[in-house]
C-alpha cells in the first residue's frame, strides 16, 4: 500500500487499539486431541499475520502485522501460537517490505524465541534485487527486523521450499517478481485467452511479495501476500503455475488492485479469507468477483467493510468480528490426510467444514 495510506491507517489503529476488547476462552488444539495441520489468519485490523502450524507442531508465520499500538499485533500472534499448542516460532516468512507485514517482528521477538526468519532479501544482500519501499538503513523497523533476525535469515527465491519436518509442504510459487519456471510440455490455460488487460507495471514492494503453497496430501492453501495483478496473471498465464486451491488468502487484504480475476477463476478456491480491516481493503469490486466464482462455497471476512454497502460484502455470518477494534481470528483446522478442512470463527465460535479437492 502506499504510505500515506500506511500512516493513516497507523493512526486509525492506534484510535481503535484494545477498545471494547474481550478475551475469548480459547478451546485449545491440544485439549480437543487435534493433531492436524491448522492455519490462524490472526487479524491485525487490515495488516496481515498467518500462522500456520503443522501436525508436528511445527509453526510458520506469514507475516506480523502492524507496529507499535502497544504491542496488540504481537500478543494477537502470540495468542493463536499458544491457542494452537505451541511455544514459539519456527519459520517467520515476510512476504514483503510494507510495515503492516513485518512491523510486528520487533515486538513478536521480545514476546517469543523466532528459529529463522525467511525474507525475499535486504537491499544490502548484494543479490541483485529491486527494493522501492526499503527497509533504508535508517528506518527503525528495518533496524529492528536486522537485529531480531540477525545470523539467522535465508532469502527465499521462487522454487525454493521451507525445510519443514513435516509431511506438509511449503513451496514458493513467486518472490520478488519472479515465478517458478513453466514445465516443459505444459499445456496453455485456456482462460488467458479472455484475461482483461494488464496493469501499468507496479513499482511498489507488493509486487514483489512472496508466494506460498501449502499442501498437505489433498489439502493447499495459498498466500501470495499483497501480490498484484500483472505477476498474478504471470502464475496462471500463459501457463497455471499453481493447480487447484481449496482454501486462499484473499489477496492484499481485498484490494481491487489484486485477485486478478484469471488467477481467481484458474485456482478456484473453494474457501477464501480475506484479512481485511473495518476500513482497509475488502474493496467492493474484490467482492464481486469472488461472490462471481462459481468455485467459492464460502467467502470469510475478519471484519466487514465498514465503508461499502451491505450488498459490497460478504454474507455477515462469515464476518470474524463484529466489534471494529477486533482481535478474533479466523481458524482453520484440515483433516488427516488432507480431505476436507473446517473453519471456525475464533476460537469458540461457529464453524463449516468442506471438502477438499
Ligand atoms: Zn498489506
Amino acid at each position: 500500500m502506499a504510505k500515506f495510506q500506511v500512516y493513516r491507517w497507523a493512526v486509525v489503529v492506534g484510535m481503535a487499539a484494545w477498545l471494547g476488547m474481550a478475551p475469548s476462552t480459547p478451546r485449545s488444539a491440544a485439549a480437543e486431541g487435534e493433531a492436524g495441520l491448522q492455519i490462524y489468519f490472526v487479524d491485525v485490523l487490515g495488516g496481515a499475520a498467518t500462522l500456520v502450524v503443522t501436525p508436528e507442531r511445527e509453526s510458520v508465520l506469514i507475516d506480523s502485522g502492524w507496529p507499535g499500538q502497544g504491542g496488540r499485533d504481537p500478543e494477537r500472534i502470540v495468542r493463536a501460537l499458544k491457542d494452537a499448542g505451541c511455544e514459539r516460532i519456527d519459520h517467520l516468512v515476510v512476504t514483503h517490505w510494507h510495515m503492516d507485514h513485518f512491523g510486528g517482528v520487533a515486538g513478536l521477538a521480545e514476546r517469543v524465541e523466532i528459529g529463522r526468519f525467511w525474507d525475499r532479501g535486504l537491499p544490502e544482500d548484494g543479490i541483485g534485487g529491486v527494493y522501492p519501499d526499503g527497509p533504508k538503513p535508517d528506518d527503525p523497523l528495518g533496524i529492528a527486523y536486522r537485529k531480531a533476525a540477525n545470523g539467522r535469515r535465508s532469502i527465499l527465491k521462487a522454487g525454493d521450499k521451507l525445510p519443514l519436518r513435516s509431511d506438509v509442504s511449503a513451496v514458493v510459487l513467486a518472490a520478488s517478481g519472479e515465478t517458478i519456471p513453466t514445465p516443459a510440455g505444459a499445456r496453455p490455460n485456456a482462460l488467458c485467452d479472455s484475461a482483461p488487460a494488464d496493469h501499468e507495471p507496479d513499482g511498489s514492494d507488493n509486487a514483489q511479495s512472496i508466494v506460498l503453497k501449502f499442501r498437505l496430501d489433498d489439502f493447499d492453501f495459498l498466500d501470495c501476500g499483497d501480490l498484484t495483478w500483472n505477476v498474478e496473471k504471470k502464475l496462471v498465464c500463459p501457463v497455471d503455475l499453481v493447480g487447484a486451491i481449496d482454501l486462499f488468502q484473499v489477496t492484499h487484504h481485498g484490494q481491487d488492485i489484486s485477485n486478478h480475476p484469471t488467477f481467481l477463476a484458474t485456482i478456484a478456491p473453494t474457501v477464501a479469507v480475506m484479512d481485511n480491516g473495518p476500513r482497509k481493503g475488502g474493496s467492493a469490486e474484490t467482492v464481486r468477483r469472488f461472490k462471481a466464482l462459481p468455485s467459492v462455497r464460502a467467502f470469510y471476512q475478519l471484519h466487514r467493510n465498514a465503508e461499502t454497502a451491505d450488498a459490497d460484502n460478504g454474507d455477515p455470518a462469515l464476518f470474524a468480528n463484529a466489534d471494529p477494534a477486533g482481535g478474533r481470528y479466523i481458524r482453520v483446522a484440515v483433516a488427516a490426510g488432507g480431505k476436507s478442512f473446517t473453519v471456525r470463527l475464533g476460537a469458540d465460535g461457529p464453524e463449516r467444514t468442506f471438502p477438499s479437492k
